[in-house]
């Protein structure tokens, strides 16, 4: 039987963990903290329960297919619901823009709200489509650093409509083009935050993004999105992997180019195949001494950060839905500090989200769970206690100017999270929330790929590789090494 082990328990290593198990590999777990889930986790205090990463879950097709793939039913293990309203807008001036998940009714309500016409936006949605379907599951599903995905009857149809993917421009100049209406265009751009990149200089074939919220949908686990982790954990647990906590590797075991164990807890353990769902950039550092670290990946740009604030409020906002977003008056500038100034911009978009409003269960009686999340940029060494708290006095400046009031009473209960402890508590490196951006042309190519060629039987899972980070894409790099694995 082979013998494989996986170095850490994120999202893509639990994935990656069952996958494998149900191919009939005898799998082994390391993870350094004392439970599973990595970014995706929880946490109860005080009778207020908080999801403490990921809040936006979309394409839950692709969490189904892992249990598909192990030969059991998703729906026994794991459930979820689609939401009408993908999520409120609201902008400095007043404009209040209800995003229903529908296009359709979302182009009316951008047209009552900002004068847009319907057809623009509807146009927008199909395109956005195209370039999904045409391109985004080549980008998406397969590895990139194999022949054949490029000699394939799906890359010569795509090909066939290169000019389309707007490859040569920026998502925000396909936004200026096809939407010609500054609210809208704001709408459009904070797509790009989707995977930690700057909405002015990603490429603008991302501008496919929004058909995944509103082609496909957003949805709210049931029991919130710390059910995926959990789900996926139990599944591993029933196909026999092993899972060892606390227990942080310090070194991938080579011999002679190939795999051949590990150190974990100063103890050597021996396997066939290791595949490292720890931040590839640290990977490299702290457990392949050995070898040289690729360039690539030390002059790549890293995905933002962001600083959160878990507030138990001990009032109700009837205005506010699950997911909401406080927009800055300056998007320009608001991420030119985020990706060139590496510093926290005064009017930062306030993303709240309250998983109460649907699970009621989540706050005390009249209260809500508030995660409160600007993004800021991964911490090359700007970011100290002075500046999170002078980033919470600019958070609370804009509450108090939405809400009219001075809001901080409204707070009785605080835990956070930000760039050190992102990536004290995670390993991802500079505490990106992404792994790397994708504000170049050639990001996902330089994305390092799901394996090295350079040590054999080594293989790389989750948001630091290909085809990057959030839920979906770290589930498809799953998928991308179980098929490798010989
Ligand atoms: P990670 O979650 O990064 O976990 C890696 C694991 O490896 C950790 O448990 C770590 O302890 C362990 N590890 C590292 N080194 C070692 C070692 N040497 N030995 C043993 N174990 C080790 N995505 C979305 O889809 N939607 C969202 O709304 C969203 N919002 C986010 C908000 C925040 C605040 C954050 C932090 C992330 C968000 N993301 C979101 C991104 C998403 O959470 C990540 O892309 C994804 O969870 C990363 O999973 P992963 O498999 O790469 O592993």
């Amino acid at each position: 039987m082979k013998k494989t082990a996986v170095i850490g328990t994120g999202i893509a290593g639990l994935a990656t963990a069952a996958r494998l198990a149900a191919k009939g590999h005898k799998v082994t777990c390391f993870e350094a903290n004392s439970t599973y889930g990595g970014k995706l986790t929880a946490f109860i205090k005080n009778g207020y329960r908080f999801d403490a990463g990921p809040s936006l879950f979309t394409m839950p097709a692709l969490v189904d297919q892992v249990f598909t793939a192990c030969q059991k039913d998703a729906r026994t293990y794991f459930n979820y619901r689609k939401k009408e309203v993908a999520c409120h807008y609201f902008f400095e001036d007043g404009t209040f823009i209800k995003a229903y998940s529908d296009p359709q009714k979302l182009a009316i309500e951008l047209h009552a709200k900002t004068g847009i016409s319907t057809q623009k936006t509807e146009a927008y949605f199909k395109k956005a489509a195209n370039k999904y379907n045409r391109v985004g599951h080549i980008f998406m599903n397969k590895s990139l650093h194999k022949a054949k995905t490029w000699f394939s009857a799906d890359v010569a149809k795509a090909l066939l409509f290169l000019p389309s993917y707007n490859l040569f421009t920026s998502m925000n100049r396909v936004n200026e083009k096809l939407l010609d209406n500054q609210k809208t265009i704001q709408y459009f751009n904070r797509y790009a935050t989707y995977n930690g990149s700057n909405p002015y200089a990603v490429p603008g074939l991302l501008a496919m993004i929004p058909h995944l919220e509103h082609g496909i949908g957003t949805f709210l686990p049931e029991g919130g999105m710390q059910s995926i982790s959990d789900s996926i954990y139990k599944l591993c647990v029933e196909l026999g992997v092993e899972f060892h906590f606390n227990t942080p590797v310090t070194e991938i075991v080579t011999d002679e180019a190939k795999v051949c164990g590990l150190v974990a807890n100063d103890r050597a353990w021996s396997f066939n195949t290791v595949v490292c769902n720890m931040d590839v950039a640290h990977a490299y550092k702290k457990l392949l001494p050995q070898v040289k670290t690729p360039k690539k990946i030390e002059q790549q740009e890293r995905s933002s950060s962001a600083l959160i604030f878990y507030w138990g409020i001990n009032k109700q906002f009837p205005e506010l839905d699950l997911h909401n977003i406080l927009f800055s008056n300056n998007y320009p500038e608001e991420f030119n500090h985020i990706f060139k100034k590496q510093s926290i911009y005064n009017d930062p978009t306030v993303y709240i989200n309250i998983t109460s409003k649907e699970i009621p269960s989540d706050a005390p009686p009249g209260c809500e769970n508030w995660f409160v999340m600007i993004n800021v940029p991964a911490n090359k060494g700007y970011f100290t206690q002075e500046i999170k708290i002078q980033a919470r006095q600019y958070i609370l400046a804009k509450l108090s100017r939405h809400f009219k009031t001075d809001f901080e009473k409204f707070i009785i209960l605080e835990e956070s999270l930000d760039p050190n402890s992102i990536e004290s508590k995670t390993s991802s490196l500079h505490g990106s929330l992404y792994g790397t951006s994708s504000n170049s042309r050639m990001a996902a190519f330089n994305r390092h790929a799901n394996f090295t060629s350079k040590i054999k039987n080594l293989y790389f899972c989750g948001g630091s590789v290909h085809p990057g980070g959030g839920i979906p894409l770290c589930l498809n790099s799953a998928k991308i090494v179980s098929e490798l694995v010989k």
